[in-house]
This record gives C-alpha cells, structure tokens and sequence, in this order.
C-alpha cells in the first residue's frame, strides 16, 4: 500500500514571484536538494514542504534537513577509526 503523502502543497497558487503557499512564497529547490525526501512537486516545478527557499537554506552550507545526506553523514560517524583499524587486522 502506498504511503500517504501528508506534505503536499493542497491550495497553493502560482505567481509570478514562485509559489504562494499558507502565506509564503516559496522558491523551487536547488540541484543539492535533489533525492531529499523533503521535495514535493507542485505544477511543473518541486519545492521544498520544510523551506520555502531552499537555496538560502543552502547558502550557509549543508542545509541541517537534508534526508539524503543525513544518511550519508550518520553512516561516515559511526565508523570509529580504532575499532575499524581492530578489524582490518583481525581479517589478515
Ligand atoms: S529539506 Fe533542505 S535539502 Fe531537502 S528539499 Fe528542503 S532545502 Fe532542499
């Protein structure tokens, strides 16, 4: 059963300026954005249900609510670079 997606952007209206949705004017996402689970599409164009612009988000560095890259991130943390070096030589 497909899940149901509880972030979709139900009475927005498109303006010259981007997207207007619960008062905001949200811009569309970036390239980084892409493969976030955050991203929803609207019209032509995905944007993010978090940001309402995502390239400011960006700007300062990693965006903190990128689902894909938090993943990447968790899994480079938990390696421990005495337990992996234990295992390295344990396998010789
Ligand atoms: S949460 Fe961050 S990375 Fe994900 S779509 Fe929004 S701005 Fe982009």
């Amino acid at each position: 059963m497909a899940k149901q997606d509880t972030h979709s952007f139900d009475g927005a209206t498109t303006t010259a300026d981007g997207m207007m949705y619960n008062g905001f004017l949200c811009k569309p996402i970036i390239d980084k954005c892409e493969g976030c689970d955050r991203v929803r599409p609207f019209e032509d164009q995905n944007y993010c249900y978090s940001f309402p612009q995502p390239a400011s988000k960006w700007a300062m560095g990693r965006c903190n609510f990128a689902t894909h890259m938090k993943t990447e991130t968790k899994a480079q943390g938990k390696v421990n670079p005495l337990k992996a070096s234990k295992r390295a030589s344990k396998g010789k």
